[in-house]
């Protein structure tokens, strides 16, 4: 049987969503960035035919033009029939405060490179301080809802801002007084404390973190960068992300 080579994309290539970087949280120290993507959407075979063309390998089947590998596409999401999706690999670099990472190394499906608090100093006024503090929910033990207004607001932002300048302030103490930065590093307020890492997924175990981190019961600071990532998923696989908003997205009514 004479197999012919792989069909090559149908959409226009949008190379531009690689390298791109989106700010996550109000404070402008927290971003997403989109490193690189195989295949990369700018490719000779865009990321989402690589997936209908890894599921027709099945059959040794090619593509049958756009309308019929969308369908395909669509089905096999629809059908959890998930390993083609896993085909194609994302690398994002994060920069986020610890009380977000906390929660996404628990996504064992990815890899990870941190930046070394044993290596790397860390700067001052460099921490998360969030604009707004919310209230403790009734309902979930691990949620929140409402906000904490006015003044008591204003008081906590600015307490918050205090005590991590303190805490810098004895880390440089400590790092002035010889001691290594590896142990220093216990003076930081280390919940808002920001580290960069670089970090690799294939597009399955991205949508199932954005199928539970979109999710209203996700905490607000993880579900901001969710978000990010979902936008830049979006430019770089439109065919895969609309499958992901049909048939597994929270956000979803139509799940
Ligand atoms: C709202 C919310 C609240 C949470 N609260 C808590 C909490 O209070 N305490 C807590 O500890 N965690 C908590 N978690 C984390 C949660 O338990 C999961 O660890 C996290 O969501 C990662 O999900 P995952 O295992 O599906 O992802 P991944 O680790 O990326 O795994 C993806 C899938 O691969 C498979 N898989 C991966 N590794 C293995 C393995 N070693 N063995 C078998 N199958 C595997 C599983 O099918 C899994 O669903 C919470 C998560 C959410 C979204």
């Amino acid at each position: 049987m004479m197999i012919k080579p792989v069909q090559q994309g149908q959409h226009t290539p949008d190379p531009i969503v690689i390298a791109r970087r989106d700010n996550v949280l109000h404070d402008k120290k927290s971003w997403v960035e989109l490193q690189d993507m195989l295949p990369s959407p700018g490719s000779v075979v865009h990321p989402d035919l690589a997936i209908v063309n890894a599921a027709r390998v099945s059959f040794l089947g090619e593509s049958k033009g756009p309308e019929q590998d969308k369908r395909l596409l669509l089905y096999l999401l629809n059908h959890r029939h998930t390993t083609p999706f896993e085909q194609v690999e994302f690398k994002f670099r994060v920069r986020a405060p610890v009380v977000v990472w906390w929660q996404w190394v628990r996504h064992r499906t990815w890899h990870y490179n941190f930046q070394s608090g044993r290596y790397t100093p860390f700067e001052e006024d460099d921490f998360y301080i969030p604009a707004q503090w919310r209230l403790q929910s009734e309902s979930n033990k691990q949620g929140s809802e409402g906000h904490l207004e006015g003044l008591d607001n204003n008081q906590l932002v600015d307490e918050l801002r205090q005590f991590t300048a303190e805490g810098f302030s004895l880390y440089q103490q400590a790092l002035n007084m010889g001691v290594a930065r590896e142990q220093a590093r216990l003076f930081l307020p280390a919940w808002c404390s920001y580290y960069i890492a670089v970090c690799k997924v294939d597009a399955w175990n991205l949508m199932n973190f954005l199928r539970l981190r979109l999710a209203e019961d996700a905490q607000w600071e993880i579900r901001q960068f969710a978000t990010a990532l979902h936008e830049m998923f979006r430019d770089a696989m439109p065919w895969t992300a609309e499958a992901f908003d049909r048939h597994m997205s929270p956000l979803s009514n139509t799940r």
